[in-house]
């Protein structure tokens, strides 16, 4: 019977051993909104060995637009269940959890290789960040409006959230719920952050954390930025 995988078994970078290594990890992602949907329906469909989604919402008409995998009869329906189900046809050897509330640090364990922050709220974003770095946790940050998409890797050396958007800038970053959302970027930023979590999780020496992307779907700029570790960050004061 011809291997499932047998595309990316012959990227050489991730072959028979990275894809052992794949299969071997259990990863969180917080959010099956936009970037959730596709982080979560790349990474199960390429074979990670288990995955843990978390959210509290229900399917709706306007997230059907960006948001992978839902189609119309989920609307009105959880949307986890519903994200479980859909990504549980695509490839039933993966073990899939759901953790239906909101975020919050208890969530968090060693028992996950990688955390992705999926959400769409700054307030969330700054609050994993913290709760990472504290429990020494690595967290592939990512977030997009309009056109552009962001993508940060961060472990406890690199830049965090902080370093990168001072917690007090907050108000000057662009929403998507006030400035909209290209469909397309979601699926770009998402695959951007599945990308980075295949790449670590196959050989965690190959990541470059505190390197920020940013790719612009109207423009077609792609850009990478290393971003500083802040001496005043207010995370590394409080050591
Ligand atoms: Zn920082």
């Amino acid at each position: 019977m011809a291997n499932r995988y047998d595309r990316q078994l012959k990227i050489k970078q991730i072959g028979t051993v990275g894809q052992e290594k794949f299969e071997d990890s259990h990863v969180l992602v917080i959010g099956v909104g936009g970037l959730g949907s596709f982080v979560s329906s790349e990474l199960v469909k390429a074979g990670i060995g288990e995955i843990t989604l978390v959210d509290f919402d229900d399917v709706e008409l306007t997230n059907l637009h960006r948001q992978n995998l839902y189609i119309e009869k989920d609307v009105g329906t959880n949307k986890l269940e519903a994200m479980r189900n859909h990504l549980q046809q695509a490839n039933s050897n993966v073990k899939i959890n759901i953790i239906n509330k909101k975020y919050s640090v208890d969530i968090l364990s060693a028992e996950y290789d990688l955390v992705i922050d999926c959400t769409d709220n700054f307030p969330i974003k700054y609050q994993i960040n913290e709760d990472c770095q504290k429990l020494g946790l690595k967290h592939i940050f990512g977030t997009c409006a309009a056109n552009q998409g962001q993508v940060m890797f961060i472990d406890q050396n690199s830049a965090c959230l902080e370093c990168l958007y001072p917690k007090e800038t907050i108000d000057k970053l662009g929403l998507s719920k006030n400035i909209g959302t290209n469909p397309m970027i979601v699926a770009i930023t998402g695959s951007l952050q599945a990308s980075m979590a295949l790449k670590y999780l196959t050989n965690p020496k190959n990541i470059e954390f505190g390197s920020l992307i940013v790719v612009d779907n109207w423009n077609f700029d792609f850009r990478k930025i290393h971003v500083k570790k802040r001496k005043d960050c207010p995370l590394e004061v409080s050591k």
